[in-house]
């Protein structure tokens, strides 16, 4: 049985005891024995679970919560006479109590259903035969065969074959995305139609669900600074109203009224004053969002980070693999010695050990021309720059403009002077300091980028800024089809520069930054929330994240902005009807005579319009606008 529905059960007897005591006290009279029958189930159901906690924080850490302040009021109010109030308390604590729970687990659930959705055994292809193994079994390197209908093990790229995933376990996105040899596959996802060959990339451990169950797991150490304030509020009231009640009581006594009565009075004020709305107030409302963007692909490192995009008002783009799909195709190819057969295969053999999209878009003309890439060792990549590598003749190397004028190449001539001029990025490539060639690469806009930003503008970001290591002509190309104005571009940029620039529009307006690569894991660290393409993206870029988008749908990106701004809503909504509530409660319980049934009802029916409150954001899924 698992916690979830212990707590339902007990709920529901105390639930039921209450219902029993209730239809005797105002419907029809039942027999002594059943009603006395019924207050103690409820009681015990509702009351013990409650009181093994609160003397486990109690004995454990010391710690007084609200637990106790529940079992201590019930008790008080069924030693004056008034057990149906106690076990009405008792019952509807337990409600909200469960209703919480439900909404913290939420999350975790989703992300461990996943777990469940993990094949337990591959198909392995050794030495041209097909062996059925364990999926903890697969290194990378390993060749696995996908039937059609099996789910991909572990995290791989596409060797052979062209076909179909459905990858809405990971992305929450429903629409089968085209994977062709050299298209990343990912742990728990499904392959459709075609039979597929793929190379483990990552073995099981390291591999997308185990990553999304550490982000998540991660999280949940971050509380955001209101769950904090709760938390905080929770412990030192809670205090304060234990010593209060009994200062109330003892000073009743002593200014003569009977003990009965102070000791009703007291609990009454205990009742009134108890701050659970105050406390649930907040993680129901971020622990029902948390979990709505899960289902949305889009994964928050916890409460803190949801805060935080809320206030964002400036967007800041990377545009390789952020903004495009990443999926750049090679569009001319200009050689300076010999023809492209001869250099090709060089190039491909260093962005071979390229995550790049540009490496792709090589892989990817290289299998169109029939060629098959050289070996290149001491393989070195500069982010924004390029990378280098070295053949038995020597050294090689491939970048912009920056990386030409490091290998102390030579750029003068015609044909790459025209090409340079074209609004495609241009890879150089040579040996030593001669340059032996050129490649023109296209990349598009991703589907979703113009929609995306759009809808953020729609709803208050000021400003959109887009980075990119990329040349300006190519990154106004890119702007133009997205609704980016030529002031908002900012191109030729290094790692650093990235940084420098969130620096300076952090210290204006919260910044948020999108990127994918490895260039980016230095300004996502630095902007208020960073924000990683997580399925595309690189392993670095999700480290340094805040926030990881798991669906490539930039439309997700405004509804996670707006839903942040909702949950926050929800929050100050919450805080300040549980604080009024209670303040207008413990009034009532000091100067008004306020008799206890109304404070069991006010305090208990006050917790549960803050829980539904918070689970509201449940019921609207983040999607497209
Ligand atoms: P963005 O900032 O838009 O994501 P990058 O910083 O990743 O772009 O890349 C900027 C430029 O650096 C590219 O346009 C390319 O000229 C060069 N570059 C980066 N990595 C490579 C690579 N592996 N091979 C060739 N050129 C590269
Ligand atoms: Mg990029």
């Amino acid at each position: 049985m698992t916690d979830d529905t212990r707590d339902l059960g007990l709920t529901l007897l105390t639930i039921l005891g209450l219902a029993v005591a209730m239809v005797s006290r105002f419907a029809m009279p039942l027999p002594e024995v059943l009603v006395s029958g019924a207050l103690i189930l409820a009681y015990l159901a509702g009351g013990v679970p409650a009181g093994i906690e609160a003397l486990k924080e109690l004995l454990g850490k010391f710690r007084l919560d609200i637990d106790l302040l529940m079992v201590v009021a019930a008790l008080a109010a069924a030693s004056v006479g008034a057990v149906l109030e106690g076990a009405v308390l008792l019952a509807l604590f337990s409600l909200s109590g469960t209703l919480e729970h439900r909404a913290l687990g939420k999350a975790r659930r989703a992300v461990e259903a996943l777990m469940a959705l993990r094949p337990e055994t591959a198909l392995r292809v050794v030495a041209g035969r097909v062996e059925e193994v364990a999926v903890r079994d697969l290194a990378p390197g390993d060749h696995v065969v996908l039937r059609p209908g099996a789910r991909v093990p572990v995290d791989g790229v596409l060797s052979e074959g062209v076909g179909e995933i459905d990858e809405s376990t990971i992305t929450g996105e429903s629409v089968p995305v085209a994977k062709e040899p050299g298209s990343k596959l990912h742990e728990a996802t499904v392959n459709l139609n075609a039979v597929l060959t793929m190379e483990v990339s990552r073995t099981l451990d390291q591999s997308t669900v185990a990553r999304m169950i550490a982000l998540v797991t991660e999280a949940q150490g971050m509380k955001a600074p209101s769950e904090r304030f709760s938390d905080w509020f929770g412990q030192r009231y809670t205090v304060a109203v234990l010593v209060g009640s009994v200062t109330a009581f003892l000073v009743m006594l002593w200014m003569g009224i009977p003990q009965a009565q102070a000791l009703y009075q007291a609990a009454t004020l205990l009742v009134a004053a108890s701050p659970c709305a105050v406390v649930i107030s907040v993680p129901a409302a971020i622990l029902s969002a948390l979990s709505v963007a899960a289902r949305g692909g889009v994964l928050f490192k916890g409460g803190a980070a949801l805060e935080r995009l809320a206030e964002v008002k400036t967007f800041a783009f990377d545009k390789t693999g952020t903004l495009t799909t990443g999926r750049a195709e090679v569009t001319s190819v200009v050689a300076l010695e010999g023809d492209a057969s001869s250099f090709l295969p060089l190039l491909a053999g260093i962005e071979a050990h390229s995550e790049h999209p540009i490496a792709g878009a090589i892989r990817r003309e290289m299998t169109k021309r029939g060629l098959t890439a050289a070996v290149v060792n001491d393989v070195v990549t500069s982010p924004s720059e390029g990378i280098t590598g070295a053949d038995a003749e020597g050294q090689l190397w491939a970048g912009n403009p920056r990386m030409v004028a490091r290998m102390g190449a030579a750029l003068d001539h015609v044909t790459l002077t025209e090409m340079a001029s074209g609004s495609h990025t241009v890879v150089y490539f040579g040996r030593g300091p001669r340059l032996l060639g050129a490649i023109a690469v296209a990349d598009q806009p991703r589907a979703t980028s113009q929609a995306g930003i759009a809808a953020l503008r729609r709803d208050g970001i000021s400003q959109i800024v887009m980075m990119t290591g990329d040349r300006r002509p190519v990154a106004l190309r890119i702007a133009q089809t997205l609704g980016i104005t030529e002031a908002e571009v900012h191109a030729d940029m290094l790692p650093q520069d990235k940084v420098m620039l969130v620096d300076e529009l952090a210290r204006v307006t919260k910044v948020a930054f999108v990127g994918d690569g490895v260039n980016d894991a230095a300004a996502l660290a630095r902007a208020d929330v960073g924000i990683a393409m997580g399925a595309a993206g690189s392993e670095v870029a999700l480290q340094a994240a805040d926030v990881a988008l798991l669906s490539e749908d930039m439309q997700r990106l405004a509804a996670a902005h707006r839903l942040a701004r909702r949950t926050m809503r929800i929050i100050r909504q919450n805080l300040t009807f549980a604080i009024g509530a209670m303040v207008v409660l413990v009034t009532g319980g000091l100067f008004f005579h306020l008799p206890l049934p109304l404070a069991v009802i006010g305090h208990e029916g006050g917790t549960l319009l803050v829980v539904l409150n918070g689970l509201r954001l449940l019921v609207d899924p983040i999607r497209t606008t």
